[in-house]
């Protein structure tokens, strides 16, 4: 298995899904039939689930089971003082809840989706920042204390105090079927363990930026317009406090999602 872009790939969509995680966890313990496997996790896209396995180069079948290959060892290896130290770190949080799911107000950057805005309890509080390794894209940032975790152009924002913030969401049911994913993957680290899978590095461009900008082009940040604005920014060349008409109280959502984004600068 190389180790370029393609195959990265591959193990990175191998490894997101929570039931492959757990097949690779019990080849770690010792090869596993069909039946076996199927009896842990269940029948339902079970060949599917291998097949990605496979495909990635993690897993072959050999004489009726399933089997790590020296690449799946390896990998499996390079996660394996993690999960414990992690575990160790979760030790005392309870599984969460989700308590309310409101607000479906339209997304600014585009209203044909929605912010959305979730609770989940017990606030995770310093937790967080242990279930980073969970996601493919996320980063905890200890400024806002919040878990930020971006799905295409979904970016979704775990804070400390049990807020949770969406957006780009395409309808209530979907913001419910993100939500119900986050607390099963959370859940099932507190009790099993953070099990890391392969990141992949966000890149947040001005286009992006400047969606979230009040785009008046009342030049106060000094700048001859918002999208000169945004590219400075991106650049590290001036700062969002500039931009003080974002303090407005009808810019609230903009500045939160701006001061989000830029975590990934
Ligand atoms: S201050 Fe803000 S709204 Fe005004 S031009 Fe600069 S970026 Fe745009």
């Amino acid at each position: 298995m190389g180790g370029g872009p393609a195959e990265v790939k591959l193990v990175s969509n191998a490894m997101a899904n929570a039931t492959r995680r757990k097949i690779m966890a019990m080849l770690v313990e010792k090869d596993r039939t069909h039946e076996e496997i199927e009896k842990a996790v269940g029948g339902s896209m079970l060949d599917y689930h291998l097949q990605m396995l496979q495909q990635a180069g993690l897993a072959e079948a050999k004489d009726g089971a399933l089997i790590l290959t020296e690449f799946g060892k390896n990998f499996m290896e390079s996660k394996a003082e993690k999960p414990a130290e992690a575990k160790k770190d979760l030790a005392g949080t309870k599984p969460l809840e989700i308590t309310e799911i409101k607000q479906l107000l339209p997304c600014i950057a585009d209203s044909s989706k929605f912010r959305v805005i979730a609770r989940f309890s017990p606030p995770l509080g310093g937790a967080l920042k242990v279930l980073e390794p969970l996601f493919p894209r996320a980063r905890y940032s200890e400024r806002i204390g919040a878990l930020i975790i971006q799905r295409g152009n979904m970016l979704i924002t775990i804070y400390s105090t049990g807020n949770v913030t969406m957006t780009m969401i395409g309808s209530e049911a979907e913001a419910k079927q993100i939500t119900e994913g986050l607390r099963n993957t959370i859940n099932e680290a507190i009790t099993k363990g953070v099990t890391p899978v392969p990141r992949e590095k966000v890149k947040v461009d001005h286009m992006e930026i400047y969606d979230y900008l009040p785009k008046t082009n009342c030049q106060v940040c000094g700048e001859q317009s918002c999208y000169t604005f945004a590219i400075r920014l991106v650049a590290s060349e001036t700062s969002l406090e500039k931009c003080t008409p974002l303090t407005e109280e009808k810019y609230a959502t903009n500045l939160e999602h701006l001061r989000t984004l830029l975590e990934y600068l």
